[in-house]
């Protein structure tokens, strides 16, 4: 508003300026010329009184001068300059000029006065002297200023007035605006929003100034985010198990995290300020120097591994990435050493390829072939050992189905092939192999090897790997096929003349019953009872040769598995006077199995539980439905077997050696055919045992039906 008045009225007093000076020339050059007028009627006027000499015409002639109030002197003077008449006539002669000039008028401090020549037809005869008062013109000059003065005054009011009526329409919104501003400056609440009136420039103001706002709230919670965001990596660098360091382009340490701390043991004020090689022993500087070198290149950068420089000294060994760091221009600032730590790693490296090159000497030595199997993606790999079991070339190519399998003698192969399948497979083992089998080369060369590795499995028991040794037992062999042919026919020439006996056995059995002769009776009963012990024998022999050969038979049908149980316990009972049987379960359910094999493996392990648990000790036997298997167990309260001889106890002739049972007979055959029995059959014996409180053996059987 200040300037509005201000402004106003400066133009004002320009114009009141203006106007008065204009006023003040115009009315001089007027107030001139009206003299000049005057002064040329008057002086022709007075020629004939001056050409006759009549002062008191002149005189008269001057008094005319009356009528103009404002002509305060005049006086006529003759050619000689002599003074000739005055008007008025009391006019003091001092106050005229004592003598004459040239014609024209001049303005002096108060008033306008000059000289004006009279001639009669060219006859210079004397001047004319006027004189006019100026006052007039100063009064009225006067005026005009107080006027003008007044007008200014009442303008600049009216102007006032105005302004502050029109104000509220253009400052308002301007104050709100910065109301709005200082309500911001102050509390930091960019939510606010000045209220736009209009569609003005001022409209558009607070228009721009809401934008303007809104662009600096999304600014700024671009840049909440960014501190987050930069608070967050922060702490996962602090917290990173890598050092991680921060360079500028001088290679000067700026930032140092716990990590660079531990790995490095240089505290982060000894470190941050230092120039970066110093982290770099003198054998890794031109290394160094390279990466430092390639920071700009393009392209992933790879780890290295170096040593860096420990405080202390044990420099560790170091997977080193160098990464330059840039500003938001892309422009190069700096660069980051992020270390990991890989002593540990790299001494078990040394450690793995030490024990790599001892087991590459010993398989050497004991001329084992490797195989190696990825499940995952079926990649088989053999060594040169291998190739040359199976009679492969050593650059032939090998796989699963086309070398292995197909290089498998055709007796073995099924057998092989299942048990690998199983192993992988079947949830229930623990990933050992070890089997015995024959492989033939394309040329027919037939060689006996044994093979022995391990399944590794993932935590959801998929297999991952298959990795074993085989080992060439061909020469073992041709000595244990002659052991077992040997073996094959000591128990079939055995079986006849036990047969014989056996018959004679019953019929005289019978005879002495007839005859009632006790002691007969007893002894042949007890005959009979070790008979049948010796064919039972028997059976085992043979039956163990007929797996080594790979010849056995199985012939499965539908039976009732309780039933098997309860007439094996039966016959048992009756052979032993030291222990009794007890059938604690019989759940009933059908199975598909061959019954003749499964009787012989329930013999087995009842005949255990008696020899290998002090007499009178209970024997419990029972058949456990168990979803959809059968559960068929034997509990003894025996001597129990360690853990050690639980993992071979299934092997052939594999006897536990201990004074307990040193005097207890057996030729360590019997649980070796129950668990290649079972095998047949998809299952597998299964043992529970403490030493001194007895053992329990089971195996699952899967039900074909329920009886109803
Ligand atoms: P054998 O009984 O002819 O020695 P087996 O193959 O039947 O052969 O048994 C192998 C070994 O397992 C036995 O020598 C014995 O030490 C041990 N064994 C088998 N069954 C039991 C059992 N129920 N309790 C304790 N040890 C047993």
């Amino acid at each position: 508003m200040g300037i509005t008045l201000l402004t106003s009225s400066l133009v004002l007093v320009v114009i009141a300026l203006s106007y008065i000076l204009l006023e003040y020339y115009s009315f001089k050059k007027s107030e001139k010329s009206n003299l000049q007028t005057v002064g040329l009627i008057i002086a022709s006027n007075s020629s004939a009184a001056i050409a006759f000499d009549s002062p008191h015409d002149g005189a008269e002639i001057l008094a005319a001068l009356r009528a103009n109030k404002y002509i305060t002197a005049a006086a006529l003077y003759t050619a000689e300059g002599k003074l000739f008449a005055r008007y008025p006539d009391d006019l003091n002669t001092n106050s005229l000029p004592k003598t004459i000039s040239e014609d024209g008028y001049q303005f002096k401090d108060e008033y306008l006065e000059g000289f004006q020549s009279i001639r009669q037809k060219n006859l210079y005869l004397g001047k004319l002297y006027l004189r006019a008062d100026l006052t007039r013109m100063q009064q009225q000059i006067v005026l005009t200023a107080t006027t003008s003065l007044f007008l200014i005054a009442a303008v600049l009011i009216l102007a006032f007035l105005l302004s502050r009526f029109l104000q509220k329409y253009i400052s308002r919104p301007i104050l709100e605006l910065e109301k709005t501003a200082r309500f911001i400056s102050e509390k930091g609440d960019l939510s606010v929003r000045a209220v736009q009136r209009s569609g003005d420039e001022i409209g558009t103001l607070t228009r721009s100034f809401n934008m303007m706002l809104d662009q600096l709230d999304s600014k700024n919670l671009e840049i909440h985010a960014a501190n987050e965001e930069s608070l967050k990596l922060a702490a996962i660098v602090e917290s990173s198990g890598d050092a991680i360091i921060g360079c500028n382009l001088e290679g000067e340490i700026i930032t140092w995290n716990q990590s660079a701390e531990r790995i490095l043991r240089y505290p982060a004020e000894e470190a941050i300020g230092q120039k970066v090689e110093f982290l770099v022993p003198s054998s890794e500087a031109s290394l160094f120097k390279t990466m430092i070198k390639d920071l700009d290149a393009s392209g992933g950068r790879k780890p290295v591994e170096t040593i860096l420089v420990r405080k202390g000294g044990n420099n560790p060994d170091i997977s080193l990435t160098l990464s330059p760091v840039k500003n938001s221009h892309g422009v190069l600032v700096g660069f980051s050493l992020i270390a990991r730590d890989i002593s540990i790693q790299k001494q078990n490296e040394r450690i793995l390829a030490e024990n790599e090159e001892h087991l590459r000497l010993a398989t050497q030595a004991a001329e084992l072939g490797t195989f190696d199997l990825d499940v995952r993606t079926a990649r088989l790999v053999w060594d040169k050992r291998c190739k040359e079991l199976f009679g492969v070339e050593d650059q032939d190519e090998v796989d699963y189905d086309n070398t292995f399998a197909k290089h498998l003698h055709e007796d073995d192969r099924d057998r092989v092939l299942k048990v690998i399948d199983n192993l992988l497979y079947n949830r229930f083992n623990n990933g050992d192999y070890d089997i015995e089998y024959r492989t033939v080369s394309p040329a027919g060369k037939v060689r006996w090897v044994r093979a022995m590795g391990k399944v590794f499995f993932d935590e959801y028991g998929k297999p991952l790997r298959f990795i074993g040794a085989v080992l060439d037992i061909s020469e073992k062999k041709k000595e244990e096929i002659r052991k077992n042919d040997f073996i094959a026919i000591v128990s079939h020439e055995l079986k006849t003349p036990l047969t014989t006996m056996k018959s004679f056995v019953q019929i005289l059995l019978s005879k002495a019953k007839i005859a009632a002769d006790e002691f007969a009776i007893n002894a042949l009963s007890r005959t009979d009872a070790q008979t049948n012990k010796m064919t039972s024998m028997i059976k085992d022999f043979l039956q163990l040769a007929k797996l080594e050969e790979g010849k056995i038979n199985i012939v499965k049908g539908e039976f009732a598995l309780c039933d098997l149980l309860q007439d094996t316990v039966a016959e048992a009972n009756l052979l032993s006077s030291s222990h009794s049987i007890e059938v604690a379960h019989s759940d009933r359910g059908l199975v598909l199995a061959d019954r003749d094999k499964i009787g012989q493996v329930l013999i087995n392990l009842l005949s255990n539980a008696m020899k290998y648990s002090p007499a009178g000790k209970k024997i419990v036997a029972g058949c456990i439905r168990e979803a959809d298997h059968l559960k068929v167990f034997v509990k003894d309260e025996g001597v129990g077997i360690s853990p050690e001889d639980q993992k071979h106890l299934f092997k052939r002739f594999y006897r536990v050696d201990n004074e307990k049972i040193k005097h207890i007979s057996g030729f360590g055959i019997g649980l070796y055919l129950v668990s290649e029995i079972l095998k047949y059959h998809d299952s597998e014996i299964r043992l529970e045992s403490e030493e001194e409180k007895g053992s329990t053996f089971f195996f699952y059987l899967k039900i074909q039906e329920s009886p109803h």
